[in-house]
C-alpha cells in the first residue's frame, strides 16, 4: 500500500518554525492501515487498531479491600454491645456461600466477594476474635472498606481508544477485561541507508580518508526503540545510478526510507538528483540548530527523509522530526512531543533569536535537590562523544537570546526522546 497520494511536501517555501514543520508532517503523512492480531504478552509497545470495550464490570463483584470481618451495618447500629458471631469465611477465590441472620458476620480476606447480607468490613487489626465471636470497634461507617463492582471499569465502557500505544499499564488493563487477542497496527518498515564514499562498516579495515559508518547503527538502534522494523540497505556510494536503484528498491520494500548524508548541495551529494529521477524531494528550511535543510520527499508513494550526515545533526533531526513521522505512519494517535523537565543553567551563553536550538546537556540534582543543567563544552555537530556524555537535550526556544547562569531551562531527557 502506498502512503502518500500526492506530492505532499511540495508547498513549503518559507522558513518554518519547529511547530509548523511538525504540524505539516502530521497533516501530510497518512497512517498505514494494515493490522494484525497479537497475543497480549506480545502487545507491549504496539498501537491498538480498534477501540476496546469492557464486556463486564471490573471488579466483577463487590469485594473487600482489607482482611477483616464483614457485617451488615444496620445490625451494628441496632446492637449496643457491637458483638457479632462469626458464621464463616470468605477468601479471594473461595467465597462464602451461606446466608447470614441478624448479628452474624463473616471473616473475610482482601479481594474476597462480599458475603450475603454484608455491606461493610471492620479491619482485622482492630478486632480480636474469641470463642467464635468478635466485638466491632466504634465509629464504623456504612460501606467501610468495601470495593464496589465496576468501581474501576463499568460494564460496556470504552476502556482504550484505537491509536493508543500500549504501555505496561494498558497491557494490565486489557488483561483485567479478559482480552487475549489484541488487534494492532502492523509495525512500520523503515529502509535505512548511509551515503558516502568515505564510509566503512565496523569490523572492516579503515583505509586512509575513511571513517566508520556510525549513523546507520545509531539510527537503527533509535528506530527500533520507536518500535519499527529496520531494513538495512547498508552503505551506498556517492554514485548517482547506484543510489537511485537502491532507493527504488528500498521504497518498494518499506513504508519509510531514511538516508543520512549526501543531501547538502556539494558535487558528491547525489541524493537529490537520484530521488528526483524517481519521485520528488523538497528541502524544508526549518529554523533550528543543529540541522541543515531537512530533505523530505517520496519515492513512488513511499515517504522519504534525508537526514544530515553529521551524526549529532542526524540524531537530533531523527528525534525531532522522524519521530512524529513514525507516530503518524504507525497510527499512534496520542503521540505528543516529549514534555520537558526544567532545571537551572550552570552556564551562560548568547544565542541567535528566531531559531530553536538543542544543546547536548546533562541534568542532575544539586546539593539542595534542585534540577541543574550543564551543557557539553563544544557544539560541533559531528561530535558523537557529546551525545554519549549527555543525558538529554537542552531546548532553547526561538525567542531566547541570552542565557545567564541560574536561568530556568527546558530539558528533554533521552528517556523521553527515545519513547
Ligand atoms: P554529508 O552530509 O554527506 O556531506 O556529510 C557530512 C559529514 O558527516 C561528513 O563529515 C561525513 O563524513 C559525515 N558523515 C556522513 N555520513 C556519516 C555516517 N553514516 N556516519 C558518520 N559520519 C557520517
Ligand atoms: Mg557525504
Amino acid at each position: 500500500m502506498k502512503r502518500l497520494p500526492n506530492d505532499c511536501f511540495s508547498n513549503i517555501e518559507d522558513m518554518l518554525a519547529v511547530d509548523e514543520a511538525r504540524a505539516e508532517i502530521t497533516k501530510n503523512i497518512l497512517q498505514i492501515t494494515d493490522t494484525e492480531i497479537v497475543n497480549l504478552e506480545d502487545a507491549s509497545g504496539r498501537i491498538l487498531a480498534e477501540d476496546m470495550y469492557a464486556l463486564f464490570p471490573v471488579p466483577p463483584a463487590d469485594n473487600s479491600a482489607v482482611d477483616g470481618y464483614a457485617f451488615w451495618h444496620a445490625d451494628y447500629e441496632n446492637q449496643n454491645d457491637r458483638k457479632f458471631e462469626v458464621a464463616g469465611r470468605s477468601a479471594a477465590g473461595k467465597p462464602y456461600s451461606g446466608s447470614l441472620t441478624e448479628g452474624q458476620c463473616v471473616k473475610i480476606f482482601t479481594g474476597a466477594p462480599m458475603p450475603d447480607r454484608c455491606d461493610s468490613i471492620a479491619m482485622i487489626e482492630d478486632i480480636s476474635e474469641f470463642d467464635g465471636k468478635v466485638e466491632m470497634p466504634r465509629g464504623l461507617t456504612q460501606s467501610v472498606n468495601r470495593r464496589f463492582a465496576g468501581e474501576d471499569i463499568k460494564a460496556g465502557s470504552l476502556v482504550l481508544n484505537k491509536g493508543t500505544s500500549l504501555r505496561p499499564q494498558e497491557i494490565g488493563h486489557l488483561a483485567c477485561i479478559g482480552k487475549l487477542e489484541i488487534p494492532v497496527f502492523k509495525k512500520i518498515r523503515i529502509a535505512l541507508l548511509s551515503t558516502g564514499d568515505e564510509l566503512e562498516n565496523p569490523g572492516d579495515a579503515l583505509p586512509f580518508g575513511s571513517i566508520y559508518d556510525s549513523n546507520r547503527y545509531m539510527l537503527s538502534a533509535l528506530l527500533r526503540k520507536y518500535g519499527c522494523i529496520v531494513k538495512d540497505f547498508g552503505i551506498v556510494p556517492d554514485t548517482y545510478g547506484t543510489l537511485r536503484d537502491t532507493l527504488v528498491k528500498a521504497a518498494k520494500e518499506s513504508d519509510l526510507v531514511i538516508t543520512s548524508g549526501g543531501v547538502s548541495m556539494g558535487d558528491e551529494d547525489h541524493v537529490k538528483s537520484a530521488i528526483e529521477a524517481t519521485g520528488s524531494l523538497h528541502f524544508w528550511r526549518i529554523a533550528i540548530k543543529p540541522g541543515r535543510p531537512l530533505a523530505l520527499g517520496q519515492i513512488k508513494g513511499t515517504a522519504f527523509v534525508g537526514l544530515p550526515g553529521n551524526p549529532v545533526a542526524a540524531m537530533v533531526c531523527a528525534m525531532q522530526f522522524v519521530r512524529p513521522i513514525i507516530a503518524r505512519l504507525s497510527g499512534d494517535q496520542l503521540y505528543t512531543p516529549p514534555i520537558p523537565m526544567f532545571g537551572a543553567a550552570n552556564f551562560s551563553m548568547k544565542k541567535k533569536t528566531g531559531r530553536r536550538e538543542w544543546l547536548r546537556g546533562r541534568y542532575s540534582l544539586d546539593e539542595n535537590g534542585a534540577g541543574k543543567i550543564e551543557k557539553y563544552h563544544s557544539t560541533g555537530s559531528g561530535l558523537i562523544s557529546s551525545l554519549v556524555w549527555s543525558n538529554g537535550l537542552i531546548e532553547l526556544d526561538e525567542k531566547t537570546s541570552i542565557i545567564d547562569e541560574g536561568d530556568k531551562l527546558r530539558f528533554l531527557p533521552y528517556s523521553e526522546l527515545f519513547e
